[in-house]
């Protein structure tokens, strides 16, 4: 059997990674496993233990680090996040597409370990919606939407380092770009 893909997913906070990938992720024909990432961040409202992340305190998370449990991690707005190793090589070995959504610090360091990762970076059509879109959500106060906004701007610096990249202008036609890129490196695969 042929390993899987390792896929790459980044963007800046707002711009709609989790929106989009909503609208490919079980598309049957992509075949993809989603990595849950682990965090130290407190869980939002409507998140979900186990399958938006899984949430940690910063004590478990540093022995995660220590344990060598994780494939990357990074400090994102004074909080950590990682990726899990285990389930990742696991994955792909039985074929599935892993699906990795992190941010550039993460993403650089997947891209040195496996420089075979197809990597994908979603922008905003510009600041000012992205800026509008962190507000809309409502999820973060002023401080921290500050915090994240300048982090996109530096965020945005970095799209250099990705094979390719779509602007989420229209939810739609952007899941539709990713699948067709994701289909079309399948095949290379073959
Ligand atoms: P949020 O707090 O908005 O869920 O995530 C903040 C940022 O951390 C986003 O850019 C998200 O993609 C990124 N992120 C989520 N999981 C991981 C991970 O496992 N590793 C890294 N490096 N970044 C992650």
């Amino acid at each position: 059997m042929k390993k899987g893909l390792l896929i790459i997913l980044s963007g800046p906070s707002g711009v709609g990674k989790g929106t989009v990938r909503a609208r490919f992720q079980n598309d049957p024909k992509l075949n993809i496993a989603y990595s849950i990432s682990m965090t130290s961040r407190a869980k939002r409202n409507k998140e979900v233990d186990g399958v938006d992340y899984f949430f940690v305190t910063r004590a478990q998370f540093e022995q995660a680090i220590k344990n060598d449990e994780l494939l990357e991690y990074a400090e994102f707005v004074g909080n950590y996040y990682g990726t899990p190793l285990a389930n990742v090589e696991k994955l792909r070995n039985e074929g599935k597409n892993v699906l990795l959504e992190i941010e550039v610090e993460g993403a650089g360091k997947v891209q040195k370990k496996c420089p075979d990762a197809l990597s994908i970076f979603i922008i905003p059509p510009s600041m000012d919606e992205l800026e509008r879109r962190i507000r809309n959500r409502k999820t973060e106060p002023e401080e921290i939407v500050q915090q994240r906004l300048a982090k996109a701007a530096k965020e945005m610096q970095m799209l250099g380092q990705y094979k390719y990249v779509i602007c989420n202008d229209d939810i739609d036609l952007a899941a539709e770009l990713i699948s067709t890129i994701i289909k079309r490196h399948m095949e290379m695969q073959r």
